[in-house]
């Protein structure tokens, strides 16, 4: 982890609220937010306040922290209307997982018809 990960978060800076973001959920463990860019009509990211870089970082004791990323997400699809007709939940894992915020997040995608296989 490069040294200068902490002050280039900006997903950390988010979870601080050091950084502007429009935050539908957070707890001790995790944040959840509206993502900048929405790809879908509902578009939030789940982040854990915790700084980890890609899913690759992650170890059995994260298990519990991953499991309530997960049910944030769920929670807030049913918060946000999107549970009925369906959602997709992504985790992006480095370069050709497209990732390109090094902070682990899931993205909580609705609103439309997703389409399969993914690009
Ligand atoms: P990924 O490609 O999986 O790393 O996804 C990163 C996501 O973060 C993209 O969907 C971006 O639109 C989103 N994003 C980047 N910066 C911000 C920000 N400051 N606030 C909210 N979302 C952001």
């Amino acid at each position: 982890m490069p040294d200068s990960f902490a002050d280039d978060n900006v997903f950390l800076k988010i979870v601080q609220r050091e950084v502007p973001a429009r935050i539908l959920y957070q707890d001790e463990e995790v944040t959840a937010f509206q993502d900048a860019n929405p790809v879908a009509p509902t578009h939030v990211l789940v982040v854990p306040n915790k700084p980890l870089r890609t899913l690759n970082d992650a170890t059995p004791e994260d298990a519990c922290l991953l499991g309530k990323m997960i049910l944030t997400a769920q929670r807030l699809a049913g918060q946000l209307g999107i549970d009925q007709s369906g959602y997709r939940i992504v985790v992006n894992c480095n370069q050709h997982g497209g990732q390109t915020v090094y902070h682990l997040h899931l993205h909580l995608l609705g609103g439309r018809r997703m389409t399969w296989p993914p690009g």
